[in-house]
């Protein structure tokens, strides 16, 4: 019997989610389908009870939905919980188990996939919304030698920055700053995890950020050259990339937490990556 899987967002069009459940479905012999779900604005509840009574048994969330499933959830993952939304979700009876899996995206495909290790690395994220959110934790489980959240808005910085120290007792340090706070000082992974490059707009950072021999990393994807990668790349990053591996990984500990069996991204990152040019 064919299982029933999709992805809820508004719009979804865009959404690449269905290839990427479909060709994991193919290579490790799933029999699933898995497909779009447009729910109107405001009617998120009603949309899932639908599928869910239609016997479908998980889905993946997008924007603008994150913050009703995690509403809508009867057990939140501790990702979730941190994150203060939620991507995915599995429906069994009356249960609605719901996780956050982009962090750890993030985390295989730069620690995996870019053979990056963030152990004793100097990491900087810009931005703090909810991808940096739903990033920390599996980055500071990672051990790096410290975490500096910059923020156009500082003071949800400095507030994701306490939360962070909160939950893992200081073990690693990490501040949330403004921008004019970094000065001149340099990291060796930068993340851009702000929105702006959906709108080809450059946060206000300096070239000084990007360490010798750095890791730039941009987690929007499909862009191309953002302003921030190119950024870095002018002031002499080798090592750019976007968050095409990020949205293949989530993916896939989506697909194992389903269907426990876990797919190889490496063909549909392939598929997916446009060139950094
Ligand atoms: P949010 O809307 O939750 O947060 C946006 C953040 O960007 C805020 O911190 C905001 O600052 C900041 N920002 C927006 N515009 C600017 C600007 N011009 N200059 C400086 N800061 C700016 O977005 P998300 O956290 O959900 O998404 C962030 C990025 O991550 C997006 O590009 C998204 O596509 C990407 N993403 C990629 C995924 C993947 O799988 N690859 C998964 C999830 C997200 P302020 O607080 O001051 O408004």
């Amino acid at each position: 019997m064919t299982d029933h899987y999709a992805v809820i967002g508004n719009p979804i069009e865009q959404s690449k989610s269905p290839l990427i459940h479909t060709a994991f479905a193919q290579v490790t012999g799933q029999d699933l389908d898995y497909t779009k779900v447009l729910s109107p604005l405001g009617e998120f509840a009603q949309t899932v009870d639908a599928f869910r009574a239609a016997g479908g048994l998980g889905m993946n969330v997008t924007a603008p939905f994150k913050l009703d499933a995690f509403a809508y959830a009867t057990d939140l993952a501790p990702s979730a919980q941190m994150a203060g939304a939620v991507n995915a979700m599995k429906f069994e009876g009356d249960k609605v188990y719901a996780e956050n899996f982009d962090g750890l995206g993030l985390v295989r495909d730069v620690v995996h996939n870019l053979q990056c290790p963030l152990q004793g690395r100097r990491v900087l994220i810009l931005g703090a919304g909810g991808a940096t959110r739903g990033a920390l934790l599996p980055i500071l489980a990672q051990g790096p030698a410290e975490v500096v959240i910059v923020n156009r808005t500082v003071a949800k910085a400095e507030e994701l920055a306490q939360l962070a120290c909160k939950h893992q007792s200081g073990a690693v340090p990490v501040h949330g700053v403004g921008y004019a706070d970094l000065r001149a000082r340099s990291f060796d992974v930068v993340f851009n995890a702000t929105s702006a490059s959906l709108t080809a707009q450059l946060p206000p950072l300096g070239a000084s950020a990007f360490a010798p021999g750095c890791l730039a990393y941009e987690l929007a994807y499909g862009k191309g050259l953002t302003p921030f990668l190119k950024l870095a790349q002018e002031a002499g990053v080798t090592r750019l990339a976007d968050g095409v591996g990020m949205l293949a990984e989530q993916a896939a500990e989506a697909f194992e937490w389903w269907r426990g069996v876990r797919p190889d991204t490496a063909a549909v990152i392939r598929q997916l990556t446009v060139p950094l040019v």
